[in-house]
């Protein structure tokens, strides 16, 4: 592939990434944006509903995908990883992997024959494993690029989808290749992972068939979910009591997390107020050390949520058993009186907390004691890291919402435009702005 020059580079395509991609391209800059996954869309296409609106995520995020597709200004590179970043006169030298599709993109149509007739079926990585797809697939059904990608891991090699598809896109020759990008500036959108669901051993998650992560309740509650309603994977069954520990991956020591990851409380608030409209009967409760609503009107929706019945319990989780129905156990100290008790639901839901989601290192950035990419001077410039030319937006530069990620997003690319147009130099014209 051949070189390409831009002005920017956005490192992500979640919904930060996105947002600055779109910023700097309504401004006349060219931008490249790279994801390493197949399609873009980040966390936020897997979310069911937002708190605090409860506004439909995927109609929220499908339209921005969708422009950043069709931009002008905006060329998309999935499937892609940034292997390394070296600094010339003129910004940074970048060289991409492109990784092998299997799938010919510029003859892919998306017209999804090749999945129906391929035989073998794989855990569905954008529904948490709650779901299969099959070896070869468009990875969703707003994926952007709609484009097949084939999971050569997984494939027999049986040629069916070779022969099926219209416009002889599949190709199992092809190869990983580099090629280079040449970008004034860059904007790091790499996001967050959740933390582990195994990570506290006392909790049972990835051992307790209903003890599950909070983004495979999102794919649950979602309308594209995976069985169209909230079932316990262990068995199926429609659960009737159903629990939320809060703070099961942030704030602990013992995780050497400890940080607050900002969005549990909300999101565990969210997902209750939706259980309990999916599921009028059941029974939900959350147990909590502090509930944390720092946004707007998130207080609000917290007192909603106890006005719907949903049960506050300030405690501290100690473990998580099961029964011999796979029924978990839930052992939670009291905090008001001390008390240990021990409460039996369908299905528990452990708040994770946010992880880095992407490496620093090819950036040349030193991450902060938390692992996020770090911000040398957050109250005065809080996208700017520690090398002129490199911003960094939403969750890739620690936990926050999806408003606080946006905003983050159009804050970098005002730094970034700022910085592209003085080191190109055009002249910035400066508003006439009085003070009083
Ligand atoms: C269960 C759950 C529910 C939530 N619900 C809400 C809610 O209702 N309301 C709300 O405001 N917030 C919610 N959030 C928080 C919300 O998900 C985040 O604020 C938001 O998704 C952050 O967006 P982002 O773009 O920073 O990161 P991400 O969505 O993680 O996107 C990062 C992108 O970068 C890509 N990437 C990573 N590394 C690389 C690399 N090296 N090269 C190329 N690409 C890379 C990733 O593949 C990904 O596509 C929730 C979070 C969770 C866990
Ligand atoms: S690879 Fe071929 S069959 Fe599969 S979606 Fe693309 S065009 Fe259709
Ligand atoms: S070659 Fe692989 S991806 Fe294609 S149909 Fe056969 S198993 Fe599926």
């Amino acid at each position: 592939m051949s070189n390409l020059q831009v002005d920017a580079l956005v490192v992500g395509g979640g919904i930060a990434g996105m947002q600055v991609a779109l910023d700097l391209g309504d401004q006349g800059l060219q931008v490249a944006l790279v994801e390493r996954e197949a399609s873009i869309g980040g966390k936020m296409i897997t979310l069911s509903k937002v708190f605090p609106t409860l506004d439909c995520c995927s109609c929220i995020t499908t339209p921005k995908m969708s422009a950043v597709a069709h931009h002008p200004n905006i060329q998309l590179f999935t499937y892609c990883e940034v292997q390394s970043v070296n600094e010339n006169n003129a910004g940074f030298d970048i060289t991409v992997l492109q990784k092998p599709r299997y799938v010919d993109e510029s003859k892919c149509t998306g017209c999804r024959q090749c999945e129906y007739e391929c035989p073998i079926t794989v855990p569905s990585t954008f529904d948490r494993g709650l779901g299969a797809y099959r070896a070869i697939r468009v990875p969703f059904s707003t994926a952007v690029p709609q484009k097949a990608v084939l999971d050569i891991d997984n494939c027999l090699l049986c040629g069916k989808c070779e022969k099926i598809c219209p416009v002889e896109a599949v190709d199992f020759t092809q190869q990983p290749q580099t090629f280079s990008i040449e970008a004034t500036a860059i904007v790091l959108a790499t996001g967050f992972e959740l933390s582990e669901l195994g990570a506290k051993k006392e909790y049972g998650g990835g051992e307790l068939p209903n003890v599950i992560d909070p983004l495979m309740m999102e794919r649950l509650l979602a309308p594209t979910g995976p069985y169209g309603r909230v079932l316990r994977p262990g068995d199926g069954m429609e659960p009737t009591t159903i629990a939320y520990v809060q703070c099961a991956g942030s704030r602990d020591q013992t995780l050497g997390i400890e940080y607050c990851s900002r969005v549990c409380c909300m999101y565990a608030i969210k997902q209750a107020m939706l259980i309990s409209g999916a599921l009028p009967m059941a029974d939900i409760t959350i147990y909590f050390m502090d509930i944390r609503t720092f946004g707007k009107g998130y207080e609000q929706f917290y007192q909603n949520a106890k006005a719907m019945g949903v049960e506050f319990v300030r405690g501290k989780v100690a473990s998580i058993r099961e029964d011999e129905d796979h029924n978990p156990i839930v052992k939670v100290e009291l905090t008001e009186d001390g008390h240990i008790i021990e409460r039996t639901h369908d299905l528990v839901v452990l708040s994770l907390g946010m992880l880095p989601g992407g490496s620093d290192q090819a950036f040349g950035l030193t991450p902060s004691s938390d692992g996020f990419v770090a911000i040398p001077a957050a109250n005065a410039s809080p996208c700017a890291t520690q090398r002129p030319g490199i911003f960094v937006t939403g969750t890739a530069g620690g936990p926050m919402d999806i408003v606080d990620s946006i905003i983050t997003a159009s804050a970098a690319a005002s730094d970034a435009s700022a910085y592209i147009r003085r080191k190109i130099g055009v002249q910035v014209e400066q508003p006439e702005v009085a003070y009083a």
